[in-house]
């Protein structure tokens, strides 16, 4: 098993025990004012969990460079402390860390402190929908300078004990800036032409070569920017063999940019998508003559299997992967002594990563809450000695909290009303591109067994458990939510369900659906209900859906619909609440199945023949469906509670039985997590 996998490697003078590299994530805990101590937790964490190579979030090369007031700055001397409290950390641990050096050019935002007098710059003053400003177009002495500051970030990182450093030249930032049409319109010495737009990476790799020799310098290039205007693939080749040239140590291969409008790292995307692009990479370097050199294929593997898949196909020498390492430190260790069950997967959902990186808030993980917190929430058994703690609830809030109440060293028993335990966590995973979330919560089920925690399923917990709930040192209450159901004339019509029963069968639906509400649980149903056949594309089938080429790539084409669906809304945006990195793909996604959307509508009433409103504007209308999905909100479960009150036991209460303000998965294991803590 992994025969490929677990091989030795070496980056340059570096050798590594296999071929995973966990890749850069900006953590958004390089600026805290911790001493370090929260940086340096989260990666000895995971080169504790066996990670061959860490690479860090970037970190600025310079000030301009920064990508948001959460980043680092190489200069810097209190992060120059973190640093080296993390790389010390990771050694301590047993692992190796590259430190990479970062510019974000015209990605950086606007007026953040540490930027060019709040104006960014880049090759050309080329507007940026990500960053929504247009950069100043960088002078020869800014790229001088810049060029030089790599080379100054790179001897920094050797002087703080790092083992090598990556050079960020992919995913649109400032490299990727000079090497695509898109965005290099310049007509001097560093534009005009491939050969002038690649000079300005390749000046990069030189100064970095010169400024530490010997040191294992891995650059990350595009493999495919994915956007109209984008690096060419024949440039892109020409690319990897000049950075060989320059002195590169490895080539590590991105794909996309925040711009791109094919989704590259949503789950959505079949893992393993983008190898291809590496392997792309790795040809024109067999080509040259430098097939020596390693590629590292990276975005959108979640399981050591999909990375022993593409190097056993050969083509490529290493697989980087970020987030499956947040969400479980330990996915190596774990793979390697075959317990490929036991791992938490990443389920790409991205709204405690990526979400949170473009912003300020600290990254965690929803499968992992811990992550990110690993210096407030340590390993191991919680003094006080062995309670017996009861969990009501077995939603994804309960389920964290029980797994972190048996990790504190308790017995736990858990309680849950429905005859299937997940909660609304189930009820996504049954949505195409979803199935990782079902498997999370079947991992958690097994976990529970594994343990020796029973889970009494279809028991409501309510005033008949008095007695039953006093046996218990304490409980965390997470009940979860309800569907409301609104008051509208005919929604006590047979042709109306609520989403719950909904989920539950989907296929009992007719051929016409009218959903009343269009907020996640909305846009997920309409997924389902249209889904064809339910199969997962292949790597293959998406590329050629989204027309993806070298350099650019062409909108989703449209799919067939299995059912008619129209999603309302009485104000607010489709999709609302869905993470910013997500939504767009998810409602892309829905114009392809032809989901209709009414967004401002006023309910009438519903009928036998669908449901009756008042439009936008104001013409009365019949949306006709056979069945008319109640989706428009949801309330605290709140029999538990009581139940609990009546006890006088002592509870705490986590995920939406606590408000349905702002909820979804994120809040509610986090919530999870902290309320087996505070027992
Ligand atoms: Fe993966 Fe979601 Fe965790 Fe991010 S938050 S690492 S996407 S599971």
């Amino acid at each position: 098993m992994f025969d490929h996998v677990f091989r030795p490697g070496a980056i340059g003078a570096l050798r590594l025990p296999h071929r995973i590299v966990m890749g850069a994530m900006h953590l958004n805990l390089e600026a805290l004012e911790d001493g370090g101590e929260a940086l340096a937790a989260f990666y000895a964490e995971r080169a504790g969990g066996g990670a061959a190579l860490i690479v860090t979030g970037g970190t600025a090369v310079s000030p301009a460079g920064a990508g948001g007031p959460g980043y680092g700055v190489v200069g810097d001397t209190s992060h120059r402390a973190a640093l080296r409290s993390a790389a010390s950390a990771v050694h301590a641990a047993g692992g190796t860390i590259a430190l990479q050096l970062f510019h974000a050019g015209r990605y950086a935002l606007p007026g953040v402190a540490g930027t060019d007098g709040g104006a960014p710059f880049a090759p050309s003053a080329v507007y940026s929908r990500f960053s929504r400003t247009t950069p100043r177009e960088m002078t020869a002495g800014d790229i001088a300078r810049t060029v030089a500051d790599f080379a100054r970030g790179a001897e920094a990182a050797s002087e703080l004990g790092f083992d090598a450093v990556e050079v960020m030249g992919s995913e649109g930032y400032l490299i990727n800036q000079f090497t695509a049409p898109l965005t290099n319109l310049r007509e001097d010495e560093w534009g005009g032409d491939a050969q002038r737009r690649r000079r300005f990476p390749v000046e990069v790799m030189r100064a970095v070569r010169a400024a530490v020799p010997g040191f294992p310098v891995l650059f990350r290039m595009s493999g495919a920017d994915l956007v109209e205007g984008g690096t060419p693939a024949d440039d892109t080749a020409a690319l990897a063999v000049a950075l060989a040239e320059a002195g590169a140590d490895a080539l590590a291969v991105g794909v996309g940019w925040h711009e791109s409008p094919v989704p590259t790292v949503q789950a959505q995307v079949p893992p393993g998508t983008w190898a291809v692009f590496a392997k792309d990479v790795k040809r024109a370097l067999v080509a040259a003559g430098r097939g020596d050199l390693p590629v590292i294929a990276s975005n959108r593997f979640n399981r050591l299997a999909h990375a022993e898949e593409v190097l056993a196909a050969g083509g490529v020498d290493f697989v980087a992967m970020a987030r499956p390492f947040l969400a479980d430190p330990a996915i190596v260790t774990k793979s390697r002594e075959g317990r490929t069950d036991a791992v938490d997967l990443c389920i790409a959902c991205n709204e405690a990563c990526i979400d949170r990186s473009f912003g300020t808030e600290r990254v965690s993980c929803l499968v992992n809450p811990r992550a990110g917190y690993e210096a407030e929430f340590g390993r191991g058994a919680a003094g006080g000695g062995r309670r017996r703690y009861a969990v009501v609830g077995a939603g994804i809030a309960g389920l964290q909290a029980a797994r972190t109440l048996l990790d504190l060293g308790h017995d736990v028993e858990v309680f849950e009303a429905a005859c299937e335990p997940g909660g609304q966590f189930r009820m996504a995973g049954q949505v195409p591109g979803k199935a990782d979330f079902a498997r999370t919560v079947r991992h958690h089920v097994a976990e529970l067994a594994e343990r020796g925690a029973p889970l009494h399923l279809g028991h409501r917990i309510g005033p008949q458990d008095t007695a039953l709930l006093r046996t218990f040192d304490g409980v965390v209450l997470a009940s979860g939510v309800l569907p409301v159901r609104p008051a509208l004339p005919g929604s006590a019509l047979p042709n109306v369900i609520d989403y719950a029963q909904a989920f539950a069968a989907p296929h009992t639906l007719g051929p016409r659906v009218a959903v009343i509400g269009g907020g996640g649980i909305a846009v997920d149903l309409a997924h389902l209900l249209t889904a064809g056949n339910g199969q997962e594309p292949t790597p293959a089938e998406f590329l050629a859906s989204h027309a993806v080429t070298g350099g650019s790539a062409a909108p989703v084409r449209p799919a067939a619909p299995a059912r008619e669906v129209t999603l309302m809304r009485r104000g607010g945006r489709v999709g609302a609440g869905i993470g910013p990195s997500t939504r767009w793909v998810a409602l892309s996604q829905l114009r392809a199945a032809g989901v209709r959307t009414l967004v401002g509508v006023a309910y009438e009433e519903i009928t036998r023949e669908g449901v009756v409103v008042r439009d936008a504007e104001g013409e009365r209308r019949l949306v006709a469906a056979d069945h008319v999905v109640l989706a428009a909100g949801q309330e605290p479960e709140r029999d538990a509670r009581a139940a609990l009150r009546r006890a006088g036991v002592v509870f705490e209460a986590a995920g939406g039985v606590t408000g349905t303000a702002g909820l979804n998965a994120v809040r509610a294991t986090a919530e999870g997590l902290r309320a087996a803590h505070r027992l």
